[in-house]
């Protein structure tokens, strides 16, 4: 048994980085991880750029200055000015060579011909210069980082259209359980319906992962080991749904076993989730979720979907939590540290939600968060920040 730090600490240390690199559209880049850096092939802005709308000047000693032209942007020209002539221009336009400072047109007075200056203007105000963002050849963003829509905008903004990331990991869900059933065939008595094989599909989908197949496997050992031979042939990941606590039907640690999986760790010091085993077979992982589906849920955004992170060479990668208030007093039973389903609300509170047992689903679907309270945690008081992962 490992405690909840021991186990991400493991996952850390022993996940690598297994991703292919691959060009791609910058189109379909959105959530990949860079695979190398991004160097800038132009300087941006790529010209003394006009920050505001007014009048771009070549000052002289007296607030007054002649409008001899406009420049508006998208415009090629790059008119001469002498001292005391202005231009008009507007955001984003290019500043002529010969102006040094862009005057804002709430600032100024127009007269017929000319403008006057309300105040003066420091040199290069309003100008944005060349690269003042970037520089040609800098790094826009560097290998490892998440493409986020303000990555793809960054991106798009210095005319890069393709980049290098990195693959996402092909993922196998194997549900064992003789109970189950799948949606759509009636029940007969002792029977549930199969849900942790769509629940985890659309987890992963959710978070970027959508290549993933659902395998169900008997609670039968040669069965079971056979599916999850094929598993661990077909994907990168392996999720296996139950068949991992004590019971006599329980073959899946058994069957990883046999086919070679090294165990990193097998339960982990918490509820829900106790159950939990984290295997390595070469670069392949395997994570064997209990099958109560509160439980492989929470134990999915706390520490599968670290891993996936890790797989794909996501430098960010971490379990990280924020804080925010709790609305009642709560009361945590039990020496294991707790993940509660949990509601954020405005002003940066957060409730715990009724339901908490690791069978029933109906609070996680109403949650958007999981509050952590670590084991010697018993009593927490109203309004105490309270730590927990935003799973949304
Ligand atoms: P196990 O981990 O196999 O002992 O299963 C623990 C509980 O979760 C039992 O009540 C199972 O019936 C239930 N369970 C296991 N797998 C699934 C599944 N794929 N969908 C829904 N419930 C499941
Ligand atoms: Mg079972």
């Amino acid at each position: 048994m490992v405690t909840i730090s021991e186990a991400i600490q493991l996952i850390t240390n022993n996940v690598k980085s297994s991703a292919t690199i691959k060009r791609r559209a910058l189109s379909g880049a959105l959530d990949c991880v860079l695979g190398a850096d991004v160097v800038s092939p132009i300087s941006m802005p790529p010209f003394r750029q006009s920050a505001m709308d007014g009048y771009a000047i070549c000052s002289h000693d007296s607030m007054e200055y002649t409008v001899v032209g406009e420049v508006a942007a998208g415009s090629g020209s790059n008119p001469h000015l002498n001292p005391g002539e202005a231009v008009r221009i507007f955001t984003g336009a290019p500043v002529p060579d010969t102006a040094d400072r862009v005057v804002i047109q709430e600032k100024v007075q127009r007269l017929d011909n000319g403008i006057v200056l309300e105040e003066p203007f420091r040199r290069g105000a309003n100008i944005r210069p060349v690269g003042e963002q970037l520089q040609q050849g800098d790094t826009v963003m560097a290998a490892g980082m998440r493409i986020t829509p303000a990555g793809i905008g960054l991106l798009a903004g210095v005319g890069v259209s393709e980049v290098a990331v990195a693959t996402k990991p092909r993922v196998a869900i194997v549900v064992t359980g003789d109970e189950l059933k799948a949606a759509g065939e009636s029940l007969e008595h002792g029977q549930i319906y199969e849900s942790n094989g769509a629940m985890l599909a659309a987890v992963l989908s959710d978070k970027g992962y959508k290549d993933s197949q659902v395998l169900k496997a008997e609670d039968d050992l040669k069965v079971l080991t056979q599916t999850l031979q094929r598993a661990l042939a077909e994907a990168d990941v392996v999720l296996v749904s139950g068949g991992i606590s004590v019971g006599d039907y329980d073959f899946v640690k058994t069957a990883l076993n046999d086919l070679g999986v090294q165990q990193m760790f097998y339960k982990v010091k918490q509820k829900p989730g106790k159950p939990l085993l984290f295997g390595k077979k070469e670069q392949k992982l395997v994570f064997a979720l209990p099958g109560n589906p509160a439980s492989a849920l929470s134990c999915f955004y706390v520490y599968v979907l670290l891993a996936l992170r890790l797989w794909e060479g996501d430098k960010q990668a971490s379990s990280r939590f924020q804080f925010a208030k709790i609305e009642s007093n709560y009361h945590k039973k039990g020496d294991r540290a707790q993940f509660l389903k949990a509601k954020t609300g405005i002003d940066n509170t957060v409730a715990i939600l009724d339901g908490q047992a690791s069978s029933m689903l109906q609070s996680f679907a109403a949650a958007d968060a999981l509050v952590f309270l670590d084991e010697e945690v018993s009593h927490v008081e109203q309004d105490s920040l309270v730590p927990y992962l935003n799973i949304l």
